[in-house]
């Protein structure tokens, strides 16, 4: 069963947590109580296929699907929609830095490993809570999750999805995957305003009591994909036992041996879900936050203040660019002792002022697991230029912040142990940052995005991912543009109501 951090609703099944999303309350579903398991479990993983392990790991916490329902959600999420049968495979830099792969997904980046399974964890929980009614997937997107949610949901019977971006205001590889998107149940819409116009006018709908009325007559029921529902936190725990498993398997690592892990971290579910591993027994050491400029989890880490109010930076780790990060509610509910009055305190202050102090008890508690380390814009490029000479292995400005801040970790004099450092998206997802650095700044200023994938794949070897390949010669199958104010009506339209 799933509680709220808030502890204002009685427990929950697994799938009512899923169909909800966002407990009623305001908090964040959690497992009333985290599933463990021994060193035979995970022993036996490592003859698995993705598919089995990620079968074994959603049995442990979808007590209310059946054992063939989590058998058709696995094998719809993770099969050849991914390029590389491991589906997240490691490369590894030296004996004990290891890079984890996690975009080997249709969209490039790692948004995938979650957003492959939830459409089909989120029907099979509509047909246990609502089986009449069919979802309507409402995202506003600054770039990568409108690719991903499409990607995820196109197609899959009983959904709807619409998405929402800002006219201009996303990169032209960005904009062209999402309105080339397929999928009779897909619909792409450009708002004439920024990314918050879009947010704004998508939380209106959600808050607008009578049009979800006249949308439940018609049979739909509206949904979101953000990264707050369980069901896209439960995938991402799967490829921390998948990691572990396979550095014993390749010999680098005995089993029972710890490693630490390193996460570049933005809305911090991805790092959530490996300390989640972590509480379940998987023998993770540290887990080592990523940040880049947008610092304030480096600095709640260190000194137990987490305060938004400062500035915001565009960065050019821009999925990371982040100042309130959700699912770190969840984090500080587990640290606290799950004491439940502390976290509406906290995060009502952060509502109302932007600010909040954890106690001395909590931020020892915190600093037991994880550590936080940030990296500036120098720092990232200068990083892909060095792994890539050094290593002739191209990252993206995501890894970078990551592969810093665990050289950063072991200056500070820890132990070099086996580790695990997270690659979110493939280089050419954030080609133009990556082509100058391994050249020189301003060396793509003379170059569309098309071209300067071209030239990195030509002076690398390494091929352009295949979500983003031939992007300027598909059809443009989504050009509806709407003002601001006519969000709703568009979504009427769209569903006939
Ligand atoms: C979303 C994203 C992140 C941040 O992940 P969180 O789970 O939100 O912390 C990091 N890198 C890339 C490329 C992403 O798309």
């Amino acid at each position: 069963m799933y509680i709220s951090t808030r502890g204002g609703v009685s427990p929950v099944t697994a799938s009512k947590a899923i169909y909800q999303g966002l407990a009623p309350d305001g908090g964040l579903f959690v497992p009333q109580t985290v599933p463990s398991v021994s060193q035979d479990f995970i022993a036996k993983l490592s003859e698995m296929t993705y598919r089995q392990l990620a079968k074994e790991i959603f049995s442990l916490y979808l007590d209310d699907f059946s054992e063939e329902e989590i058998d058709r959600v696995v094998t719809a999420a993770y099969g050849d929609n991914f390029d590389d049968v491991e589906i997240a495979p490691l490369h590894s830099l030296d004996e004990k830095s290891h890079i984890l792969e996690l975009w080997h997904g249709p969209t490039a980046a790692f948004k995938d490993m979650a957003l492959q399974a939830l459409p089909h964890l989120l029907t099979t929980s509509m047909e246990k809570q609502e089986p009449d009614k069919e979802v309507v997937i409402l995202v506003a997107t600054s770039g990568d999750t409108g690719k991903a949610a499409l990607e995820g949901f196109s197609d899959v019977a009983k959904t709807k999805i619409i998405v929402f971006y800002p006219n201009g205001g996303v990169s032209e590889v960005q904009r062209l995957q999402m309105v080339t998107t397929t999928g009779k149940n897909t619909s792409v819409i450009a708002v004439e305003g920024n990314f918050d116009d879009c947010q704004n006018g998508v939380k209106a709908i959600f808050n607008d009591g009578e049009f979800a009325k006249t949308l439940e007559v018609k049979g739909y029921r509206l949904s979101s994909a953000n990264s707050i529902n369980w069901g896209r936190l439960l995938p991402q725990i799967v490829y921390y036992f998948k990691a572990y498993s396979a550095l014993v398997k390749n010999g680098a690592m005995k089993a029972g041996e710890v490693m630490d892990v390193v996460v570049p971290t933005g809305n911090f579910g991805n790092i959530l879900a490996a300390y989640y591993g972590k509480v379940m027994g998987l023998p993770v050491g540290r887990l080592i936050c990523a940040s880049n400029k947008n610092n304030v989890l480096t600095d709640v880490l260190n000194t137990g203040e987490y305060n938004r109010n400062r500035e915001f930076f565009r960065t050019v780790s821009p999925s990371m660019d982040i100042l309130i990060s959700s699912n770190f509610e969840r984090f500080v509910f587990e640290v606290n002792g799950r004491n439940s009055e502390d976290i509406r305190s906290l995060f009502g202050a952060l509502v109302k002022d932007g600010v909040y102090c954890l106690d001395d008890d909590t931020v020892k508690r915190m600093s037991d697991v994880m550590c936080g380390y940030f990296t500036d814009e120098d720092d990232t490029l200068a990083t892909i230029g060095k792994i890539y000479q050094e290593n002739q292995y191209l990252i993206d400005t995501h890894t970078a912040v990551a592969v810093n801040a665990l050289e950063q970790f072991r200056a500070d004099k820890h132990d070099k142990i086996v580790t695990v450092v997270d690659s979110t998206a493939n280089p050419y997802k954030f080609n133009k940052a990556v082509y100058e650095a391994i050249n020189q700044a301003g060396s793509s200023d003379n170059m569309d995005e098309f071209a300067i994938s071209a030239a990195l794949e030509r002076q690398t070897g390494v091929a352009i991912h295949r979500g983003l390949l031939d992007l300027d010669k598909k059809e443009v199958l989504h050009k509806k543009v709407v003002k601001k104010e006519n969000m709703q009506s568009a979504v009427a339209e769209i569903l006939g109501v």
